[in-house]
């Protein structure tokens, strides 16, 4: 029987050491925002960046320092990350391209069509071990004024791609999702989560995270990995043991790498994405509608952001 302890649900004894104890709370770091989304960790500046995607903006929290803008207006930026150089790479809605933030601060648009067709509206991106840059393609970003600029789709589908960076050349590396959504490389990178939101504009569309083996530069052995019993699965990020820690709709679900649902983190609002965090790797932020929330664990994030 799961147990609740503070604000954790445990569901299985084995993986009690992954949290601090009930004697460590959710704690709420900022409340402004309309909907939060892609956090990403910076070690050397000591901050997170994450989006404010209704306010066109993306936000900057520092620990003592509090929150402050961080780039406004943002094109409408959803997910983010770092490449291997450290360089902010973002997806953007307003521009439905994917954009590298260079160190003199300048942007460089790295994908914005695929064969002469704009893109939907990128979400959310990881880049690969390799320096490869994987992002999905959901139409979110055009289907309304609220979160981007509504536009008629140009492309067939919404699709997930993988970018190489110095060519420019850009790939559909799947095109059987609904609306392709936040994604994740298990930290060995053998493995590639995705999840699929089309449930969210379709009571019968899929509403899981989907698990794929590399091979030979594409995808194989797709399943579905998990799926939360409440909401969605929008964004998630390994710890080093390789559970994946997802967002949901009651808060954040962390499952094992075999699917197991270990335990989950209670959040008062709707929760978007998370990232590892903090000198430690430990501090879980967590982006949930209107706030940003934090927690630390008794695990560490699997890579630097
Ligand atoms: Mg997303």
């Amino acid at each position: 029987m799961p147990k609740r302890q503070g604000d954790y649900i445990i569901h299985d004894d084995r993986f009690r050491a992954l949290i601090l104890g009930a004697h460590v709370p959710v704690e709420r770091l900022w409340s402004e925002g309309r909907w939060v989304e892609g956090p990403v960790w910076f070690g050397d500046a000591g901050h997170l960046l994450w989006s404010d995607i209704p306010n066109d903006r993306i936000m900057r929290w520092t620990e003592g320092g509090g929150v402050t803008v961080f780039r406004e207006p943002s094109n409408f930026a959803n997910g983010h990350t770092r490449d291997l150089q450290g360089r902010l790479i973002s997806c953007e809605h307003g521009g439905r391209r994917v954009t590298r933030t260079e160190w003199d601060g300048s942007l460089t648009v790295l994908a914005d069509s695929y064969r002469g067709k704009r893109l939907n509206s990128p979400n959310d991106v990881v880049v690969a071990p390799d320096g490869a840059i994987w992002f999905t393609d959901p139409d979110y970003g055009i289907l309304s004024d609220y979160e981007g600029h509504a536009a008629p789709r140009e492309l067939d589908g919404c699709w997930l791609f993988r970018l190489e960076p110095e060519s420019g050349d850009l790939a559909v590396m799947a095109d059987d999702f609904a609306k392709p959504n936040g994604l994740a490389f298990s930290p060995d990178g053998a493995r590639l989560y995705v999840a699929d939101t089309g449930r969210s504009h379709d009571p019968d569309g899929p509403g899981h995270i989907r698990v794929f083996s590399l091979s030979g530069g594409g995808l194989a052995d797709g399943h579905v990995f998990a799926a939360p019993d409440v909401g969605l699965a929008d964004g998630f990020r390994c710890d080093r043991a390789g559970n994946l820690w997802t967002s949901a709709g009651d808060g954040i679900h962390c499952f094992a790498p075999d699917g197991a649902l270990l335990e989950r983190v209670l959040v008062p609002e709707t929760v978007s994405n998370c990232a590892f965090g903090g000198p430690r790797l430990n501090r879980l932020f967590i982006t949930a509608t209107t706030s940003l929330y934090a927690v630390f664990l008794d695990t560490r994030g699997a890579g630097p952001h």
